[in-house]
């Protein structure tokens, strides 16, 4: 195993991070790229051996870096913020590389909401406070301690970004972290180990361990010392570490799959409806938040389908490096085979394609949008995470709703209509942890951030990041009782 690649002329170490130094492991994973099956490079299979070393520094650290003040610690944040800025270039053309989603996207939206992420609770934590209060005259004063060393298990899908997301609170808090990257996109959180390092970041306050979450999960989230485990990914996964986590009483926060509605009223700006629709498409719907159900009012469901089918017949799909190229591949060829599964069981079920319906050359799937669905078909009721819609109509308000809530799942939800009132009667019966009404992936990071039933547990954002990162106390003091030292 060679320890660095070079990678779109960047270069990465493939190793893990751990106590502020590269450690190596006996064996390797195969990284390849989803844009044409290359190889990009052998990656350190981290054993229970390297996830126990990494928690061990993690621990190590975190005396320390919990009695550092609040100011240095958003000092420090910020510090990495300015230098995932200096090397936006590098980390978006490495995460194209490596996941296949888009580079302009990357460039332009992704890596500076992830310099955002540190700076955004860097700021917040020198706002935490809770106005004293008293009690018969007791004073009561709240604390955010840090909670301890905290385990972050992390997706493909957006690598960079949602690990961040959970990181910058997590440090902010004053907890040391060990992060697990997913294994089919390893490498931009390299590339943020050097960053921190650069920046000043103690030894063993960030830990990276890579590899297989079935090799390695275990021995992360079961460890008695880790006092938070972040988790983003599917359900079954989110089990597994529920189970794992049960026996130490490790608090969790899981951001789990979703098959979240667009409810489409035909009072609605239609163009707009068709527009969000569309872009449900984007990541080549590899999106957790991604409105999957198309649920339309009968009277416009045949005008909404043809413009829809013409807009959607302008997508660009292709290389993701190219500036033109809307939805580049999907990320392995394991999950293209699922999502054919899922269509080609739905087609045998009844489904009609109206667009898709098919892969395509490479590592690519035909946008596709199925109709003649039945509500507890499998395609209506599973998550795809794939380029794959289902269309279904309602003739009334609450058959809208009742189709809507009725999944498992319970990620977000958005609303197309021209009417207020409706909005809000809408609105306050969708079972989701957001919900946009006329617009889509508008998010700000002090918003509650989560999901309900199975896509997920907890909130995360603002205060919620740090009231889950952090063990609250209330000290309650007595008006008299003080010796006069004066
Ligand atoms: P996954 O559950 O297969 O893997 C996620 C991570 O968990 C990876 O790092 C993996 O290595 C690790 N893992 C696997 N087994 C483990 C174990 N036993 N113990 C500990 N860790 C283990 O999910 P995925 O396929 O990588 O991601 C797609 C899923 O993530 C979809 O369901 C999607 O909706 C969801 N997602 C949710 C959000 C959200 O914010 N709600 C965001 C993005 C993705």
């Amino acid at each position: 195993m060679t320890d660095k690649i070079t990678v779109a002329g960047v270069s990465v170490d493939t190793r893990h991070w751990i106590g502020g130094e590269r450690v190596a492991s006996a064996g390797t994973f195969t990284d390849v790229s989803p844009i044409d099956g290359s190889v990009i490079g052998e990656i350190a299979r981290g054993t229970a051996t390297e996830a126990a070393a990494a928690v061990a520094a993690a621990k190590a650290a975190f005396p320390a870096w919990a009695a550092t003040s609040r100011a240095e610690r958003a000092r420090l944040l910020h510090a990495v913020a300015d230098g995932v800025e200096k090397r936006i270039e590098e980390l978006a053309i490495v995460e194209t590389t490596d996941n296949g989603a888009l580079l302009r996207s990357h460039r332009r939206g992704v890596m500076p909401r992830v310099a955002h992420n540190f700076r955004f609770f860097a700021d917040w934590l020198l706002t935490l406070e809770h106005e004293d209060f008293d009690t018969r005259g007791h004073t009561n004063h709240v604390d955010w301690d840090p909670a301890g060393p905290s385990v972050l298990i992390t997706p493909w899908n957006a690598p960079l970004m949602l690990s961040t997301w959970k990181i910058a609170p997590a440090l902010a808090a004053g907890n040391t972290v060990v992060l697990k990257p997913a294994e089919w996109t390893p490498l931009t959180a390299s590339l943020l180990a050097d960053i921190t390092a650069e920046a000043g970041l103690p030894a063993g306050v960030l830990n990276i361990v890579q590899g297989y979450g079935s090799e390695i999960g275990d021995a992360l989230t079961s460890d008695p010392g880790v006092r938070r485990i972040s988790f983003t990914g599917s359900v079954p996964t989110a089990k597994r570490i529920s189970a794992s986590a049960a026996a130490n009483l490790t608090p969790l926060s899981l951001e789990l799959g979703g098959k979240s509605p667009l409810l489409v009223f035909a009072d609605a700006d239609l163009d707009l409806a068709v527009d969000l629709a569309v872009e449900q498409y984007d990541n080549a719907g590899q999106v957790c938040l991604a409105a999957t159900r198309i649920l339309v009012e009968e009277p416009i469901a045949e005008e909404f389908t043809r413009r829809f089918t013409q807009k959607a017949a302008g997508i660009v799909q292709g290389d993701p490096r190219d500036e033109a190229t809307d939805i580049g591949p999907n990320i392995h060829p394991r999950q293209l085979e699922k999502i054919d599964g899922f269509v080609q069981r739905a087609i045998a079920a009844g489904a009609r394609a109206v667009i898709g319906g098919h892969r395509k050359d490479g590592q690519y799937y035909a946008p596709t949008l199925l109709t003649d669905v039945a509500q507890d078909s499998e395609i209506v009721q599973e998550e795809v995470f794939g380029p794959v819609l289902t269309l279904q109509t309602f003739t009334t308000e609450d058959e809208a709703v009742g189709l809507a809530n009725d999944t498992r799942f319970g990620l977000a939800a958005t609303v197309a209509t021209g009417d207020k009132e409706r909005a809000g009667r809408v609105t306050a019966q969708l079972v989701a942890g957001t919900v946009w009404v006329n617009c889509f992936f508008v998010r700000d990071l002090q918003a509650p951030f989560g999901g309900s039933r199975h896509s997920g547990v907890g909130r995360e954002g603002g205060n919620w990041s740090f009231d889950f990162y952090c063990d609250l106390k209330n000290t309650v003091t007595a008006p008299k009782g003080w010796k006069d030292h004066g």
